[in-house]
């Protein structure tokens, strides 16, 4: 009996034992679980707020994207048109959602985006500052940028910056600078034949004192003349562009009839021209007319600056790629001080007035700007008292496109 009931407390014990270490696991269990509830919780409230911040950043991009004044489009690393912003379908008469996720050759579905979507064609790279016409007085600059994460392309950003309203602006600047320029050059000539009279004695003989006075009134005149001409010549290609009409050339041709357009200047100087001419040297597409110009410029210049019984030395060379004019003389030379303005208009060297005052400043600064347009460069190098030496170089283009 003693027996069942020492067994009986036995087995009573075991149970007891048995249920304070079944409460202390499931408190242990209890409180696990209450740790992991808290930690799940801290960590889905942190993925939240990193992802309201990701939303709020999303948003502000979206944000800066869409309120920007020049139309932007940016295309995936598959050129799909990723994002449009408001702007650009503005500026492209685009107003629908639908060309997202398409390539940028459906830009051309819409009239207005056609020229765009061509230009874009022709390659992605080396669109910097590109006009283009999109229609009658509506001009836009194209730009695109490719975007580039962790030295991996992700795609590309094109920019439309409508430019309008400066090239309407410009355009009545230079019709008035033309318009004033035509007024002026009938009165001046009017006061150059008068004044020609005058001198000549058709009036009666002019005293030597009279005669200084007439000729400075002709000296004057004449610097006026030349300025109003070089304005209209300005004038002239600003308003058709600075390369305006391309055909099959012969810089040869052009160099040899520029030289002849000079001969008087050149006989009454003593100037001795040496002409380098290459026995063979290809045609190549350039605007006949600007390039003319250009050339009449150089040479112009040289015999302006050289001294009586100067020299010049004109050479033509040709590499793989491109074609090189060199005209050397041995006048003047440009001082120091002056050879980094001397391509904008209306410089003109302190030494070049003295001696020449009829000069505009204005021939190289067109030059600059043809050569510029043709894909060419254009520089010099001249010391004063010694020379100068003008060149230009265009790509060589054999090809008609
Ligand atoms: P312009 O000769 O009518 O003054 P350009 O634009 O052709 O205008 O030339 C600008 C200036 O550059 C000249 O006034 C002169 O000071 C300088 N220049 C150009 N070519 C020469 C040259 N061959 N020798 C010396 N100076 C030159």
């Amino acid at each position: 009996m003693l027996d069942i009931f020492i067994i009986i407390i036995i087995l009573l014990c075991l149970a007891d034992i048995f249920l304070v270490v079944y409460a202390v696991n499931c408190v242990n269990k209890k409180n696990k679980l209450k740790k992991t509830e808290i930690s799940l919780t801290s960590l889905f409230e942190k993925s939240e707020e990193k992802r309201i911040k990701a939303e709020i950043e999303r948003d502000k991009s979206a944000t800066v994207i869409s309120s920007f004044n020049d139309g932007l489009i940016i295309l995936d690393e598959r050129d799909k048109i990723f994002l449009i912003n408001p702007e650009a379908k503005k500026n492209l008469g685009l107003e629908t959602d639908r060309l997202l996720k398409k390539s940028f050759q459906f830009l051309s579905d819409f009239q207005k985006a056609k020229p765009i979507a061509s230009a874009l064609n022709e390659g992605l790279e080396n669109i910097y500052r590109k006009q283009i016409e999109l229609e009658k007085d509506c001009i836009i600059e194209l730009s695109v940028t490719p975007l580039n994460l962790n030295k991996n392309n992700i795609g590309h950003l094109i920019i439309i910056h409508d430019v309008s309203r400066e090239k309407i602006v410009e355009r009545m600047k230079t019709e008035f600078v033309s318009l004033a320029a035509h007024q002026l050059r009938t009165p001046l000539s009017a006061i150059k034949w008068s004044i020609d009279m005058l001198k000549k004695g058709d009036f009666g003989k002019l005293t030597k004192k009279q005669n200084v006075v007439v000729k400075s009134i002709l000296e004057n005149n004449e610097r006026l003349i030349s300025l109003v001409n070089g304005l209209l010549d300005v004038a002239r290609i600003e308003e058709n562009g600075y390369l305006y009409k391309t055909a099959m050339t012969d810089v040869r041709e052009i160099i040899a009839l520029a030289i002849n357009s000079y001969k008087d200047e050149i006989k009454d100087k003593k100037i001795k021209i040496d002409f380098k001419k290459p026995d063979n040297f290809p045609k190549m597409m350039l605007d006949t007319e600007r390039i003319r110009l250009v050339i009449q410029n150089f040479i112009d210049n040289a015999i302006k600056y050289s001294p009586k019984g100067g020299k010049i030395i004109i050479s033509l060379k040709k590499d793989e790629k491109n074609i090189e004019l060199k005209v050397q003389d041995f006048g003047i030379g440009i001082p120091k001080s002056q050879q980094d303005k001397i391509f904008t208009k209306f410089a003109r060297g302190n030494n070049a007035i003295k001696i020449n005052a009829t000069g505009s400043g204005l021939g190289l600064f067109s030059s600059k700007n043809i050569i510029e347009a043709h894909g060419g460069k254009i520089w010099f190098d001249s010391k004063e008292n010694v020379g100068t030496s003008f060149y230009f170089s265009l790509p060589f283009r054999p090809d008609v496109k």
